[in-house]
């Protein structure tokens, strides 16, 4: 499923040289972004950036100062929110106190005047695809917060919106509660086969459920990629920062055998051995990113790989599953690495202070242009 690889396809969403201003201030600045039909996509970005803006745009509550909005190669400027197939989820659920589950759900139907049967028909689909069959008749203070949740995202998808906006969705949940339920929200996206548009602060929530995420910066889409593609090929010191831990090296490069190049980042230090994805020239500035699990840690250096730095342990951090060892080069710059705790036991392990050996081969980290 890769709808955005395909020329063929035509993508449900267009935002065409997009501008926002509000006053003098420029929340989305002249944004192009397709998205597709059956696609899960997310606006990531810090507080800001300009992601409310953009679903408000879609859902109709705000109007682009320049540029045009096409929702299935229609441009939807003259069409008010109500007669878009567009809905929006809130983060507050904004869900009837008064009325039963089932009539939560079955809210904007009535409105619409669909007929009655349809209605029932409709409704019990919706429970049963959000799992709420049994609390049909319950309010919703006698529902937990998850399954509030549910009801807010059934009764969204009831009128079977092209396209639905969620903003913030499971920000009201805690955590064990929240994962589960991305993973609930990833099935029912798929069984219904609607685009959903999610807002989050969360990259890793972000990176769970989307087939494509939209890194945002001040009004802006600096990269748009699967999440795979975000984390492992950034664009960007800020994306490769903003997604995940990375530790950013700057040096000057200059052209080495088989098209690597050398990275000097310190006097007197190896210059690190890199792979760049495209033409670097010669004493060209560069920042190196690489991830701290690309790193390896081992009294020896490992051979098999490119670079070798010796390195001293100021910090580690046990997480369980893994530990975070941050250590500092004879050069002072500081880097972070990171290991599975599988086998830790199997060795003997690494404590504050040690002299050890930093080794990674030149695929592990991205040349990025700063
Ligand atoms: P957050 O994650 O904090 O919700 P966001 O990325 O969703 O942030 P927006 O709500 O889209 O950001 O706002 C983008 C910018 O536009 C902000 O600086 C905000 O203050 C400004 N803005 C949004 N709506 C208005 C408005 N109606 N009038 C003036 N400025 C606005």
């Amino acid at each position: 499923f890769a709808p955005w690889n395909d020329p063929q396809e035509k993508p449900l969403i267009r935002f065409q040289n997009v501008t926002k201003r509000f006053g003098t201030f420029t929340a989305i600045d002249n944004l192009t972004l397709d998205i597709y039909r059956r696609e899960f996509f997310a606006l990531l970005g810090p507080s800001g950036c300009g992601k409310t803006t953009m679903m408000r745009m879609l859902a109709g509550f705000e109007t682009p100062t320049e540029g045009t909005i096409l929702i299935d190669g229609v441009d939807v400027g003259p069409i008010p929110p109500n007669k878009r197939a567009v809905n929006m989820m809130f983060q507050s659920y904004a869900l009837f106190p008064h009325l039963t589950v089932e009539d939560n759900i079955a809210f904007g139907l009535r409105r619409d005047k669909t007929d009655r049967s349809s209605i029932a028909d409709r409704v019990s689909e919706m429970l049963r695809l959000t799992r709420l069959e049994k609390f049909a008749k319950r309010k919703p203070h006698q529902i937990s917060g998850g399954q509030r949740q549910r009801v807010a995202l059934a009764r969204s998808l009831a009128k079977a919106p092209k396209l639905l906006l969620l903003d913030e969705p499971l920000g009201a949940l805690d955590r064990k509660l929240r994962e589960q339920t991305q993973f609930e929200l990833m099935d029912i996206q798929e069984k219904t086969g609607t685009t959903f548009v999610i807002v989050t602060h969360d990259q890793e929530e972000a990176m769970t459920v989307a087939s494509r995420v939209a890194v945002m910066d001040h009004g802006k889409v600096i990269q748009v990629d699967t999440p795979a593609g975000i984390y492992e090929t950034p664009n960007s010191v800020y994306v490769a920062d903003f997604i995940g831990d990375v530790n950013i090296i700057r040096g000057k490069a200059h052209p080495a055998d088989g098209g690597l190049i050398r990275i000097h980042y310190a006097e007197g230090a190896e210059p690190i051995l890199a792979t760049p994805t495209q033409p670097v020239a010669a004493g060209q500035d560069v920042a190196f990113a690489i991830r701290p699990e690309k790193i390896v840690v081992a009294w020896e250096p490992d051979h098999s790989r490119a670079n070798h730095a010796r390195g001293k342990i100021i910090d580690i951090a046990y997480l369980g599953n893994i530990s975070t060892y941050h250590l500092e080069l004879p050069s002072g710059q500081k880097v972070s690495a990171q290991m599975t705790n599988a086998r830790r036991l199997a060795r003997r392990d690494f404590t504050w202070d040690d002299e050890v050996w930093l080794s990674w081969s030149d695929t592990a980290g991205v040349v990025l242009q700063d």
